[in-house]
């Protein structure tokens, strides 16, 4: 897979893409990181990217021509078909499915706001917009690197072992089920039993139960079109309304 980014900081992805997992990722050759400087596509000596905004208000707007040109150019850097992404809080929200779906995909090229955000124009050069929560940033860098992180650890090869991205939260539609490591007693709390039983089938079924009632405790809104058996729908029901002494804390 390659990614390219296009931001008027591109210095800030450096460090980013190329520590822990990203930049074994790259080193392996399974994803390619690329950054483009949008002011380099500006037409003035200024390398000018943002204009006032035609009927007035507060700060400065985005303005098209950078990132067509932009777009056009790294586009054509790649024979492989690309979607692009306009990182925008007005955009769908960003979740773990969509990464699952874009993970499948040869090129990504994502594109960054700033200022007071896009002319509306730039909005026809991306096949998706996308948000990363409802709140505002100052730009679209670290969305980008948030879409970016979530995708390229689910590339074949990327992690380890690929059975934990099918474990962890969201992939089943639930949370995670509790993980312990050593020590099995810390502190007066114990390991739960069943998970030094050794017994595969028993912890298989302590751990889908564990993960439905975590779900149903923090996340009653995931469980709504999942698919549970009767006794699964009911252990979730009998949660509305528990709180463990953890989360209370
Ligand atoms: N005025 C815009 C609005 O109200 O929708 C917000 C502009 S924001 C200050 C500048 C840029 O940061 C956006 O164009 C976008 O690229 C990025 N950004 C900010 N919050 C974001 C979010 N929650 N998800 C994705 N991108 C975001």
């Amino acid at each position: 897979m390659r990614i390219d980014v296009i931001t008027i900081f591109p210095e800030v992805f450096e460090p980013v893409f190329s520590s822990s997992m990203l930049g074994r990722a790259a080193e392996k050759g399974l994803v390619q990181f690329v950054t483009h400087d949008l002011r380099d596509y500006a037409s003035d000596a200024h390398r000018t990217v943002d204009d006032y905004p035609f009927g007035g208000g507060p700060g400065m707007v985005m303005k098209p021509e950078p990132f067509f040109r932009a777009h056009e150019a790294v586009t054509a850097d790649d024979d492989r078909p690309a979607t692009t992404i306009l990182l925008c809080p007005q955009g769908a929200p960003f979740r773990q499915d969509t990464a699952v779906v874009l993970a499948r995909a040869e090129r990504l090229i994502l594109l960054c706001g700033r200022y007071e955000g896009f002319d509306e124009r730039i909005r026809s050069l991306a096949d998706l917009e996308l948000s990363i929560g409802d709140y505002v940033l100052t730009g679209g860098e670290l969305p980008a690197m948030v879409v970016v992180d979530a995708v390229a650890r689910l590339v074949p090869g990327v992690l380890g072992d690929a059975s934990s991205a099918e474990e962890e939260s969201f992939s089943m539609g639930l949370l995670e089920y509790p993980q312990y490591t050593r020590p099995a007693s810390y502190a007066g709390r114990d390991v739960p039993d069943v998970l030094l039983s050794g017994d595969h089938a028993r912890i298989a079924r302590w751990r889908r139960e564990q993960a439905i009632i975590k779900t149903a405790r923090r996340r009653p809104d995931l469980l709504r079109d999942l698919d549970l058996s009767d006794a699964e729908r009911a252990l979730a029901e009998a949660q509305t309304h528990v709180q463990t002494s953890e989360e209370r804390t």
